[in-house]
């Protein structure tokens, strides 16, 4: 595959790391993962708009504006001649320099970014994913896109090991996200979420998930629900950009309500196909 390094096209073979690069060393970078459709960017803008406010918070300098940006990452598509379901991996470290906690100066940050396809997940989006509760260890900064994922990723093993597919994640009994998702509870009609602070990541997809349920005359309550809620819940549902709108029906292998997808999770899964163009099989 083409690869984008800096602002320009090589192939993948030629993409080499030096050893003090900082993303390897101290995790000091961010980055962004974009949905595409039928090789159309999904949400675009809003990834980039991410990109940049992760970027402000690290003190990171980006060596292009947002249009350029854009045009780089269409560009990416056209150079793979990308035209099925998949998504972009985006990249940004503070650079390469000898190892120093401090930030070095002068020194470019480095970016890269890849296409990769990905079929959409029809038989879990279809019946459902099972998910376990874990403790949410991470920082104070979730909001940041940054590389520091290493909670994140014990809390997807744990989950994995226990035979589920995503860890929901809980501070004081307080559900915040998922280890790579947004996570949602619905109680009488209602959907909650934990709200836009710190504690999560600011899902694209959940801003368009909130928009499509104002649509749908579906309250849409950012407050954040309790772990001991989730025994009562109606239904529960995660999103992202890879999972999309994603049924959860098992909770620490308990049944969510009858174990199958709810009908307010249902609406919003087909209104996110409509926005997003997807094309379904008849
Ligand atoms: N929360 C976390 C911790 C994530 O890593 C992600 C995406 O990977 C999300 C939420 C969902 O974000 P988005 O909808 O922008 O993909």
């Amino acid at each position: 595959p083409i690869i984008l390094s800096q602002t320009s096209f090589i192939s993948s073979d030629d993409l080499t790391y030096p050893y003090q690069e900082r993303a390897l060393q101290f995790g000091d970078g961010i980055y962004e993962v974009i949905r595409i459709y039928g090789g159309r960017y999904y949400l675009l803008e809003e990834h980039v708009n991410r990109l940049f406010r992760s970027a402000e918070a690290v003190k990171i300098e980006l060596p292009f504006t947002k249009r350029e940006v854009t045009d780089l990452l269409l560009e990416l598509l056209e150079k793979n001649n990308m035209n099925e379901d998949g998504k972009v991996y985006m990249q940004v470290s503070r650079g390469t320099a000898p190892r120093d906690h401090v930030f070095p100066k002068d020194v470019p940050a480095n970016i890269y970014a890849y296409v990769q396809e990905l079929p959409r997940a029809e038989e879990k989006l279809q019946n459902g994913v099972s998910v376990i509760t874990q403790r949410d260890v991470r920082w104070e900064n979730c909001y940041i896109k940054s590389l520091n994922l290493l909670p994140n990723v014990l809390a997807k093993q744990t989950a994995k090991e226990q035979g589920c597919d995503e860890a929901i994640l809980h501070r004081d009994g307080r559900v915040t996200e998922c280890s790579s998702s947004n996570a949602y509870l619905v109680k009488d009609g209602k959907i909650y979420t934990h709200p836009e602070t710190n504690n999560i990541l600011h899902g694209c997809v959940r801003m368009k998930v909130k928009s499509l349920a104002e649509d749908l005359e579906i309250p849409f309550v950012e407050e954040a629900f309790h772990v001991e809620d989730i025994q009562d819940a109606d239904e529960m549902f995660l999103t992202s950009s890879t999972s999309e709108v994603m049924p959860i029906v098992n909770v620490d292998s308990e049944k969510i309500a009858d174990g199958q997808p709810g009908p307010i999770t249902r609406k919003l899964q087909q209104a996110y196909d409509q926005d997003a163009g997807i094309e379904k099989a008849t």
